[in-house]
């Protein structure tokens, strides 16, 4: 498959003239080819109208052809094989492996969506059979969650496949039912348009109306822009910067109809070393945990950005061990050259903070975007006082923090803005400050982990990749996992339909097969 450089608009390819982009190695900062054709508005309108002249069809094709277009999707994207991973390669500077893991992901997101929309549990088929005697009488009653409308997916640099073109956002709006306009990335506009037109073809294959999907490309924020405020929209998915998600979410707001953006922003992710754990194996948590923390380049948005432990004899050791597995760590590439430059005014950033002192460092970089991992220290009392500690510096950054006990740990904890993910290193005898953190850290994560790292984020029916802000725009909801779905359904209820005008999921005889709520009890009739 060719790369042309074009915009995806239904089953067009369109090139764009509102200026031109070239995606850049962020390896050696050349330029790669071909040069990419930016639209502009008028663009976004033509793929948001085909969207929503696509909705009301694909909204209502059966759970089993949703299914087969997005399992149609991910065999597609395997079929592109090493072209694929090639050119992502080159577009992120990530390793083959990791492009390969990725590209496992995302197919298994895809297939994972598609068992959901055969299962059609998203649906919530509820019937509240008629009460004709009762006084009042109770009418017949039935709900069924529908498709929210057109969805604006905004492509993430730090995923360009697991949360880009074809990513979890993508594959959750369309498994509900949402046709999806895409805002490519520009750090990986090939990746982008391959992945895309993988796409484009599997909605000619299972043919379903040309608007269920558009790929559009635009330099600036003004195509963003006008996609969230273009009246078809009604949800958007984002995974980026806190003041890009913001932004967007300010759009929204600002519509005459507003609408919901989940925006997934910043966290950094806090651990908390107990001190049984931390007493009985320091050393080994320290080079663990730095493993996590350079994983990715620490580009992760679960990367590990804070640990908290009691300041002592252990948490020594557990920073003279994490400072000697840095040492060893090379330096890797970022993602882009403004990406790099961002970590890199943050280290500068942090090192400058009064009461910060820098731990240890790993390799020097040399390659123009290569970052080095660093880890600082200061005390809880700093920590509390100091806003700026709490930013996310996106890349291989992590801050320690030594607390004098366990009620400054609990006030650091209580501290934090909301997380994706809080980690609690702990043994038997700690069972009781955890019972202690708990409750606090159900309020600011997502996920809760023992004896972990965050890096990793399993793809399933259990997992949350959410939070309060600002790790998320809204804490209702997960980007991951099979419940992402639900961002892009509302329910509906249909009261005293003839059995005719009924949809299907709702019938008598429950033509879907679908477990129901009846009168209150899930069953399968
Ligand atoms: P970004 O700057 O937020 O951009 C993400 C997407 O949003 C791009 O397509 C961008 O398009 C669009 N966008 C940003 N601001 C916008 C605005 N005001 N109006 C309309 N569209 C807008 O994120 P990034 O380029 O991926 O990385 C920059 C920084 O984001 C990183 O240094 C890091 O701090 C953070 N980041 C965090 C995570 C995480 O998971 N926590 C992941 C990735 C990045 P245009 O540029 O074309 O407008």
């Amino acid at each position: 498959m060719n790369i042309t450089g074009e915009m995806l608009i239904g089953q067009s390819s369109v090139r764009g003239n509102e200026g031109t982009l070239r995606a850049i190695n962020p390896a050696n900062n050349e330029k790669i080819g071909p040069d990419f054709g930016a639209g502009g508005t008028a663009e976004v309108d033509r793929a948001c109208i085909l969207a929503q002249q696509a909705f009301d069809v694909y909204r209502e094709i059966t759970p089993e052809k949703r299914a087969q277009f997005l399992e149609e999707i991910a065999n597609g994207i395997l079929a592109l094989g090493p072209t694929l991973i090639e050119r992502a390669a080159q577009e992120s500077g990530l390793p083959t492996a990791r492009l390969e893991g990725e590209r496992g992901r995302t197919v298994g997101q895809l297939r994972l969506f598609a068992t959901v929309a055969r299962a059609g549990n998203h649906l919530s088929a509820t019937l509240d059979s008629a009460l004709p005697d009762r006084t009042p009488p109770r009418s017949d009653l039935r709900l069924r969650k529908i498709a929210l409308g057109p969805v604006a997916v905004f492509g993430a640099s730090n995923f360009p496949l697991a949360f880009s073109v074809a990513g979890g956002d993508t594959a959750a709006a369309l498994a509900a039912g949402c046709p999806v306009v895409v805002k490519t990335h520009n750090a990986h506009p090939g990746t982008s348009e391959l992945v895309g037109r993988v796409i484009q073809q599997a909605v000619a294959t299972c043919k379903l109306p040309e608007g269920v999907f558009s790929l559009i490309i635009g330099t600036g924020n003004e195509v963003g822009q006008a996609l969230v405020s273009h009246p078809a929209i009604k949800a958007v998915g984002f995974t980026g910067s806190r003041q890009g998600g913001l932004a967007l979410m300010r759009a929204a707001a600002q519509r005459r109809e507003p609408i919901p953006v989940y925006a997934e922003m910043s966290s950094i992710n806090p651990m908390f070393l107990l001190p049984h754990a931390l007493a009985a194996r320091a050393s080994q948590i320290g080079s663990a945990f730095v493993d996590s923390l350079t994983m990715g380049v620490g580009q992760f948005c679960t990367n590990p950005g804070l640990v908290i432990g009691l300041a002592g004899e252990h948490l020594s050791q557990f920073q003279a061990a994490a400072s000697t597995a840095l040492q060893a760590k090379a330096a890797g590439t970022m993602l882009t050259p403004g990406i790099h430059s961002a970590y890199v005014a943050g280290i500068e950033r942090m090192g400058a903070i009064a009461g910060v002192t820098t731990l240890g460092q790993g390799l020097p970089a040399s390659a123009p975007c290569a970052a080095q991992a660093t880890l600082f220290a200061t005390d809880a009392a700093t920590f509390l006082a100091t806003e700026q500690l709490e930013d996310e510096n996106f890349g291989p950054s992590s801050l320690i923090v030594a607390c004098q006990n366990e009620e400054e740990m609990r006030a650091v904890a209580e501290h934090l803005a909301g997380q994706l993910t809080a980690t609690l290193q702990l043994d038997n005898e700690d069972h009781a400050l955890a019972r202690k953190l708990l409750p606090t850290l159900e309020r600011k994560a997502g996920r809760i982990l023992v004896n972990g790292y965050p890096t990793g984020v399993e793809v399933s029916y259990a997992m949350v990749h959410g939070g309060p802000f600002p790790a998320t725009s809204d804490s209702r909801s997960t980007s991951v996992g099979a419940s992402a779905i639900d961002r892009f359904l509302r329910p509906v209820c249909y009261q005293d339909l003839p059995a005719d005008l009924l949809p299907t999921a709702v019938q008598d005889g429950n033509p879907l097969g679908l477990t129901r709520l009846v009168d209150g009890n899930l069953i399968k009739a």
